[in-house]
């Protein structure tokens, strides 16, 4: 078996972080012939791809499989927003804000400055927000301020909160109604320029230490020495099935944990619906707009601009019952909630004709956390590290703190392992693959994704390395020449 005893220092890459098909191929053979590794990581999305990364990165060998492609689970379908933990404020649940705090620094100051930009904030006051909550929303941003200033995030990265005039909020959102219109909050929080290439990022740095990112692989049973898991895109075995062998197990498949950790981790999912609308349909904004809920004016439903001419309309959060989907869809009664709920700070409400896009994810909330009839908004998203017949699980949490969660699995082990230890964690120092190298036209785009990130399939690249997937008319257009990257490729092998 593979000796735990490793330095205690981060090694430079010592391997090209790009990702093909002939690597993948390569790594997942050995594997099959029953080469055995220190960690496997089951799940490929942000949670998967740190954990994978801090497991190399202390020295062991490591290798991540993901049954469909990376970030093909919820991974893709947040709100892209690095919190500073704002809402968890609102809930009194400082620890959570803090960590978030924290760990966003890390985002936009060392491992992925290159993905994550500020991005502006609006409260509207008057009208839906009286005296009484505007000054309940000042005293929470303050704190939230002093967490960003503990957290080490300088005012010139993301600027004070402060109060401004009506005239200069709609300068920020021309499209925000005058009516009542007392001024803003505008405060600051950061924003993940796409959650799927944050996902990619982490595991081609997993994968320049040596992790072995094996796309398209599904893990059927896990075992605390390993899993049985099958090659769902080729085949590395008669049946595509082989027991793959490890010293150590970690579970980080999010909504889906539950299923393979035989009912030891209980989940309750809460689905989250957006709408993409062209940014003129809402007037061209500088800054996202927060419209508070009818019947709760410290909820909001917000606007975010984004950085591809559309604006993201978002959040619902509603328990989830029954059989978790591979693709959740967004349904009339949430899309109707939320261009009615942003409609009350706008002076036009946009119609279902402006939506050009929609997408759902399903947040993996622990359960046990609240009673089982509270709303799912108000569940903790706090995360857990549960050990069950030798396997770590490793749930809930965000996209913003997955590197801590990974950080906490992989310490589980690191005490397991007694005097033999692997190294501390160091991914909080690490700069992710790409923070140095600007990406070029999309052609360019789609070829580097098939050259160096293992997309197989148009819809990876259309979905996952590119997001043109998110509006059906983009993802038309680009069809061809997705399908022209996977074929140049072909031909040159
Ligand atoms: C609507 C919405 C908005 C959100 N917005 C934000 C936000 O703005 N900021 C923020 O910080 N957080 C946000 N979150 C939370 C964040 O997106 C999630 O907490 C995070 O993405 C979960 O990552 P994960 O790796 O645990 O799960 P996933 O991304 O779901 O990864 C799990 C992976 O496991 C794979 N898998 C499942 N079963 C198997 C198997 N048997 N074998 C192999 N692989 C398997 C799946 O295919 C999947 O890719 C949001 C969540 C939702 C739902």
């Amino acid at each position: 078996m593979v000796s735990l005893r490793r330095r205690r220092e981060a090694r430079a890459p010592a391997a090209p972080d790009s990702l093909d098909a002939a690597r993948r191929a390569r790594e997942l053979a050995a594997l099959a012939d029953g080469e055995a590794v220190d960690v496997l990581v089951v799940g490929g999305g942000i949670v998967g791809a740190w954990a994978a990364l801090d497991a190399a990165t202390r020295g062991l060998s490591v290798a991540l499989v993901e049954r469909g492609d990376l970030a093909q689970g919820t991974s893709r379908w947040s709100s892209k927003l690095a919190h500073g933990g704002l809402r968890y404020l609102a809930h009194g649940d400082v620890g959570v804000a803090w960590e978030s705090a924290r760990e966003r620094a890390i985002l936009m100051d060392v491992s992925a400055p290159h993905l994550i930009r500020p991005l502006p904030f609006l409260i509207p006051l008057g009208g839906p927000v009286g005296r009484a909550a505007g000054a309940k929303l000042h005293v929470g941003i303050h704190l939230g301020d002093a967490l960003r200033a503990a957290a080490g995030t300088s005012r010139r990265r993301l600027p004070s909160a402060r109060r401004v005039s009506a005239e200069e909020a709609r300068r920020l959102a021309p499209g925000l109604s005058d009516r009542q219109l007392r001024g803003a909050i505008l405060h600051w929080d950061a924003q993940v320029e796409d959650d799927a290439r944050l996902v990619l990022a982490v595991a081609r740095s997993a994968a320049a230490h040596g992790a072995r990112i094996l796309t398209y692989v599904s893990a059927e049973r896990l075992r605390g020495d390993g899993a049985t898991v099958r090659d769902v895109h080729g085949t590395a075995a008669a049946d595509g099935a082989f027991e793959l062998r490890a010293r150590h197990v970690i579970n980080a498949t999010g909504v889906w944990a539950g299923e393979l950790s035989g009912g030891a981790v209980r989940l309750r999912p809460s689905k989250g619906s957006h709408l993409l609308v062209p940014a003129a349909a809402l007037g061209d904004p500088r800054a996202a707009v927060n419209a508070p809920l009818a019947d709760d004016a410290t909820r909001f439903v917000f606007a975010v601009p984004r950085p591809d001419g559309l604006v993201m309309i978002g959040i619902t959060d509603e328990p989830f019952d029954g059989p978790i989907p591979d693709v959740p869809h967004v349904d009339a009664e949430e899309e109707a909630f939320l261009l009615s709920s942003i409609g009350r700070v706008l002076e036009r409400t946009p119609t279902p004709a402006d939506v050009v896009g929609r997408f759902a994810g399903l947040r993996p909330l622990l359960a046990g956390e609240a009673t089982e009839d509270a709303a799912t908004a108000d569940l903790s998203r706090r995360h857990a590290v549960v050990e069950h017949d030798g396997v770590v699980t490793v749930v809930g949490g965000k996209l913003t703190t997955a590197r801590r969660m990974a950080q906490d699995a992989l310490d589980r082990i690191a005490a397991r392992a007694g005097e033999d230890r692997p190294g501390a964690c160091v991914t909080d120092r690490i700069r992710l693959a790409g923070a140095d190298r600007p990406q070029g036209d999309l052609a360019a785009q789609l070829r580097f994704a098939v050259a160096h990130e293992l997309a197989l399939k148009p819809e990876d690249l259309l979905d996952r390395r590119t997001r043109l997937g998110l509006v059906p008319a983009w993802r038309e257009q680009a069809l061809e020449a997705a399908h022209e990257a996977l074929a140049g490729a072909a031909q040159a092998t």
